[in-house]
Parts: C-alpha cells; structure tokens; sequence
C-alpha cells in the first residue's frame, strides 16, 4: 500500500472546522467595515484570543504541526473571511517567525508568548527588515546595531519602511547591519522589547488593499537593547562573521531564513481570497440571468470559472508541497518556497479580476466584496519579496547560474 495521501487528519480537519467557523461568523462579516476605517481590528483579534485562534499556542502547535500543513490550512481558512483582518492576525506570527529562524530555544521561549500577549492584554509583534532603500534588495540595508562593550548593550539606527504593525508592536524584530562590509552577510537580528526608548512610529500608510493591517514606518533612534537581545547570541554572531570575513560559506542571512520559512503561509493567505472570490463568483454566475439563461451557461463565462478552480488548486497543493517540505527539513532546490507564494499570489490577483468580470457592474462596486478582495490580493504580487523576486530565487536554483 502507498503512503502517500492527501487526506486531511481527523486534528486538521477539526481545526479546518474551527478556524473556517471563526472566520465565517466574525472575520467575513467584518471584512467591509474594517477596510473603510482603515484602522487596526483591535476587536476581532481580541475575539480572536478569546478562542484560542491570536495566541502563541495555536501558532506553536501549528509550526509543530508533523505534516506542515495546519499553519497553511489556518492562513487559508482566515484569509477566505477577510485578508486585510487576517493579516491583523496573524501579522504577530511574522515577528514570531523572525524570532524562531534566528533565535536560541531559550530566546524563542521567552519572548514568543510576548508576541501575542494575553485575552485581557493583547500584544503584537513586528519584523522590520525594508528600508526606504531596501526593499527587494536587502543587502543594502543601512539601518546599523554598534555593540557598546562598556554596557555590553547594542546601539541601533536608521529607519525601516512599510512595516506590518510597525510602531504599534509591542515586540519589534529588527534587522539591522553589524559590519556594512559584509554586505547582508555582515546582519542579525534583535528583539527590541516593549516602551524601549528611541523607537516610534514614523507615517502610517493608506493602502490600496488590505487596510485593516497596520502599515508604518519605525524610526530606530539611538535604541539600546540589552545585549542578550540579539537573536542567536554574540558567540555565533561573531564566528559567523569570522566565516564571512574569511570568505567562507556561512549559513543564510537572517532576513531571508525568515522569508524563506513563511513564504507558503503567505501563498496561503492569497489562497483563501483567491478562493472567496471564485465560490462568490460561481454562485453568482449560476444566479445572474441574461440573454434569458444563467451566464454561467456560456462557455466564455463557465470557462473562466474552470480556470480559476484549476489555479486554486494548483496553488494550494504547490504550498501544501512547501510546507510540508519545509516541515520536514527538505531543502527547497528548485526555489519551491518561492514558487507556492509566486503562484498563489499571481493567481490571487488573476481569480479576483476574473471574479470582477464575471459580475460585471456589481463586481465593482462596494456592495459587493469582489473588488475589496481584489485590491487586497495585489500585495500578494509585492510583499515577502515581489514575484520578480521569486523568479530570481527560482532561476537561481534550477540553473544554478547567478542569474540577475
Ligand atoms: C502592505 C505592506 C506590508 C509590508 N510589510 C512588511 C513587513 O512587515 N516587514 C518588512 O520588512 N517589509 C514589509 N513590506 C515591504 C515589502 O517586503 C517590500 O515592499 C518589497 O520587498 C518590495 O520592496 P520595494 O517596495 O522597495 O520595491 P523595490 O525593491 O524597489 O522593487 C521595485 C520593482 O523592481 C523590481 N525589482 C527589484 N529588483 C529586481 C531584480 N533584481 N530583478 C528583477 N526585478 C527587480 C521589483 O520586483 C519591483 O517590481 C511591506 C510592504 C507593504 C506594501
């Protein structure tokens, strides 16, 4: 008999269960309001942690999840209710991932908790590595960490742009450059805790989509953190740098081990608008009546709604291959964190236009959710690197050639 399945386990599917219920009853119904107020959904996450579903619980037992699958499930799930909302939820998980690609145990256990705090006192965390000259190339950033021996405490400037709960965080995961020579091999990583002094929020910005995610620059300002608040710890800091210096292979920068782990559950959360916008249009395209039969009876119109369904599954089964490659310590060689998120966000993108489309008039005005779910899609193509980006990523890897 083969071991291979694609069944859900009796856990996955519960949770599923959940996490579409939630989304379903508290995020979908939310979802307009939200994007016009523009403002963070301190409500819904606090619903949110009430259930379980905003904690570092659930997203433990989600990373541990043995097949890779539930973090994805759940992004899905959430992100099928309302993306911008969901981005609000899980946007904590982001930072968290930050901590636990480059942190000790020790580090990880303690501050992950503080990324989400509790019910009675919500927290959230951010990761903050774009610069206003350092988006997709990272290997410029100029934000700088200074280690003062005196006070065995480091020293960190500069500013970092378009951060996802920038300034409202409670737990900020900063990148920042120790020796610039080095390029993005000379960086790490540092938990700057709450109320520390010389962090602020810079201009919040109006988006296009997504708007009930908190988007803000950080402005870094002489910020001291203790020295056990770099990620790692000096001795590996320091003998990863002598590799670098040497010229030798060191392991991989601390910005893209944090990309490279949550990249399918990014594909994921364009999965879950992707497959909104399709259920809502093939409903619609069943009940809209013209010409004296349901438009669903074209093939033109019926056509669209087979390749829609054909990319939402193939997107989803690319991110089910990345997370459970991911999960059980599979290198990704032809660039297959970058494909799922590459893939899911294009299709995003492409099922919500078509969605539109398909509803012609109604699918652009605001009484229905299809052009909100098309704006929100559109980050999907930019954020944790622009899909030129993982074309870079995945060229690199099949040829091997560095390809520019
Ligand atoms: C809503 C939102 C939330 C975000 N959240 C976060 C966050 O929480 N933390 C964080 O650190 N960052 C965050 N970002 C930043 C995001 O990751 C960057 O915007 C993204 O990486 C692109 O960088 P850039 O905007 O500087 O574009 P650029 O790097 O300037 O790119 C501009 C264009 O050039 C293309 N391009 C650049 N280099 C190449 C190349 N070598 N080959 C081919 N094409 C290339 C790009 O694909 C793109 O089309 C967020 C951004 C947004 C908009």
């Amino acid at each position: 008999m083969s071991g291979f399945s694609l069944d859900l386990n009796e856990d996955q599917l519960q949770i599923q269960k959940w996490v579409h219920d939630f989304s379903e009853t508290v995020i979908r119904p939310a979802g307009h309001e939200w994007d016009e107020r523009e403002e963070t959904p301190w409500s819904i996450i606090e619903e949110a942690a009430k259930v379980g579903l905003y904690s570092f619980d659930f997203i433990s037992q989600a990373f541990f999840d043995e097949s890779g699958l539930l973090m994805p499930i759940a992004a899905e799930e959430m992100s099928w209710g309302d993306a911008g909302i969901a981005l609000a939820i899980l946007g904590s998980t982001l930072g968290l991932a930050g901590i636990a690609a480059n942190g000790t145990p020790e580090q990880l256990m303690e501050w992950g908790p503080q990324c989400f705090g509790t019910p009675d006192k919500i927290q959230l965390a951010a990761f903050a590595v774009s610069e206003p000259d350092a988006g997709s190339d990272v290997s410029s950033l100029r934000t700088r960490a200074v280690y003062d021996e005196a006070t065995d405490e480091w020293v960190i400037n500069g500013t970092k742009t378009w951060i996802t709960n920038g300034g409202i965080a409670d737990v900020h995961v900063v990148v920042a450059s120790v020796d610039p020579d080095l390029s993005a091999r000379g960086q790490a990583s540092f938990i700057v805790p709450p109320g520390t002094k010389g962090l602020s929020q810079g201009q919040k910005f109006q988006k296009m989509g997504i708007r009930a995610s908190h988007t803000a620059e950080v402005v870094l300002d002489d910020v001291r953190v203790p020295g056990h608040l770099l990620l790692g710890g000096k001795e590996h800091l320091d003998e990863r740098l002598a590799r670098a210096r040497e010229g030798r292979r060191s392991s991989s920068q601390a910005a893209m081990k944090t990309f490279e782990a949550s990249r399918p559950t990014v594909g994921a959360q364009a999965l879950g608008i992707a497959r909104a916008a399709y259920e809502y249009a093939l409903e619609y395209a069943k009940e809209r009546k013209a010409f004296g039969r349901a438009i669903i009876e074209n093939q033109s119109i019926a056509f669209k709604l087979a390749d829609m369904k054909t990319r939402i599954d193939a997107s989803r089964l690319l991110i089910w291959r990345a997370s459970w490659m991911g999960r059980n310590g599979k290198e990704f060689t032809s660039g297959e964190g970058s494909m799922s998120k590459l893939y899911a966000g294009e299709t995003a993108v492409y099922v919500t236009e078509e969605a539109i489309q398909i509803m012609g008039g109604y699918g652009y005005i605001r009484e229905h959710p299809v052009e909100r779910w098309h704006r929100d899609s559109k980050i999907f193509t930019i954020f944790e690197g622009t899909s030129e980006i993982q074309r870079l990523i995945i060229a690199r890897a099949i040829s091997g050639v560095h390809v520019k």
